[in-house]
């Protein structure tokens, strides 16, 4: 049976105020945006509920399912809108039930915010459920644990039955909560925290460092994938590219073995920081997870962390892997993370990084060569790619070019 409405339930009903006057906007703006290569329907959004009005030609799964990735949306429901009557009310609910299988169970559940209403909400409950049972055949009534509930919303402007209620993502919307700068890899990690992040309603734009020939066109690629995917959930994400070979190059030559990991990354993160200033963003975002690998000691985010005071935020700081593992699956960037492709970083680790970097040691190893032009010529190189969910790469499969001569 199809539904003529379906209702979004909103997260966070904490929120109060003018907050929840623009998180209501904006999530009815990013719902608009998901909805919008879709198309029979119309969407009203109140201060507590959205609903949207499906015509015949809407395709209702299609709708909810793309709801239900809009960060805001707590869950979603289709409903039937109906007269405010018993007889109505019965009615819909007996035509909910006859599609449920024999033997099986249900419960009527009724919600009456219209105080007016002539009826209580217990009668209501009990002469519904009398209503489906004299009305179908072979089932019966669990108020414990049925198979299925069937709601009764007894409201002002009209009733709403419904029997299934899908979860979205809960949060808050995308746009409410300032912008962010992701460093974007190509591993497991960061998509996840980008979109960790995005779920409490911030805007997130990416930054990859890319170092050919050392990393191939297709580690690029696989970055961009994870941007297409991210993209699908929140519109288009910005990706900037930064020409790192340069810099690389520099740190593996003048830079002690055991601190290079170190120093890349310093030098990542101080150009993170141009980048944050340009783009008017609040925050850097990485995928760090406290003690993962050498560079995710404290001592060595210490160290790192040193060359900014833009905070970096770390949404997956203490998660275990298998949990961000879960995450990755379930947002779908897991299977194009773990393709082969290497990044910077895994081709130009030390094989005994070290693991406590001494902060005065790295400053002392980077003070013999002045590292700011090379970063303002990084900064001032950036492709910056405006990807969403159909872009297409340029270039597709390039041959991979591999680092033969490296130090
Ligand atoms: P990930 O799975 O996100 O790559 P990881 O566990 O492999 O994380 P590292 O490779 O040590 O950890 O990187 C730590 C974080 O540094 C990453 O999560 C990412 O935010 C950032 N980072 C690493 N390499 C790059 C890169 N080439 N471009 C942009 N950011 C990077
Ligand atoms: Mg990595």
């Amino acid at each position: 049976m199809i539904a003529d409405h379906i209702l979004v339930r909103y997260g966070e009903l904490t929120l109060k105020g003018s907050n929840r006057k623009s998180f209501v906007n904006q999530l009815k703006v990013n719902a608009q945006r998901a909805l919008s290569n879709l198309d029979g329907f119309k969407l009203k959004a109140n201060r507590d509920r959205m609903y949207i009005e499906l015509s015949d030609e809407a395709d209702t799964s299609a709708i909810i399912q793309r709801l239900t990735q809009v960060f805001g949306v707590k869950s979603v429901s289709p409903v039937f809108k109906i007269d405010k009557t018993l007889e109505a009310a019965n009615r819909q609910a007996v035509a909910l039930a006859n599609a449920y299988q024999p033997n099986q169970t249900f419960k009527i559940n009724v919600k009456r915010s219209d105080k007016g209403f002539p009826m209580e909400t217990f009668e209501l409950q009990r002469k519904i459920g009398a209503a489906v049972l004299e009305n179908t055949e072979d089932l019966t009534v669990d108020v414990h644990e049925p198979d299925h509930n069937i709601h009764v919303e007894v409201r002002h402007d009209a009733i709403y039955v419904y029997d299934e209620i899908v979860d979205g993502p809960g949060g808050l919307p995308v746009g409410t909560g300032g912008k962010a700068l992701l460093m974007l890899s190509g591993g497991i990690d960061s998509p996840v925290a980008g979109i960790e992040i995005m779920r409490r309603g911030v805007t997130v734009e990416a930054i990859h460092f890319h170092s050919p020939p050392f990393t191939s066109e297709k580690a690029k690629e696989k970055v961009i994938e994870l941007t297409r995917i991210m993209s699908k959930r929140v519109g288009t994400i910005k990706l900037h590219i930064v020409p790192f070979t340069e810099i690389q190059k520099q740190i593996n030559k003048v830079i002690h073995p055991r601190y290079t990991m170190t120093s890349t990354r310093r030098m990542m993160m101080r150009i993170a920081d141009k980048l944050v200033h340009q783009i008017e963003a609040d925050a850097i975002v990485n995928g760090e997870n406290l003690g993962q690998v050498a560079s995710q000691t404290l001592k060595s985010m210490y160290a790192i962390n040193h060359v900014t005071s833009t905070p970096v935020l770390r949404p997956l700081l203490t998660l275990d892997k298998e949990d961000i593992v879960k995450k990755a699956r379930a947002i779908g960037t897991f299977d194009i993370s773990i393709e082969p492709y290497e990044d910077c970083c895994t081709i130009f680790t030390p094989k005994n990084p070290v693991t406590e970097p001494k902060f005065a040691k790295v400053e002392q190893y980077e003070s013999v060569y002045d590292f700011d032009e090379m970063i303002e010529r990084a900064t001032a190189n950036i492709e910056t790619l405006n990807i969403n969910e159909s872009y297409q790469s340029e270039t597709n499969s390039l041959t991979e070019e591999l680092a033969d001569d490296l130090f």
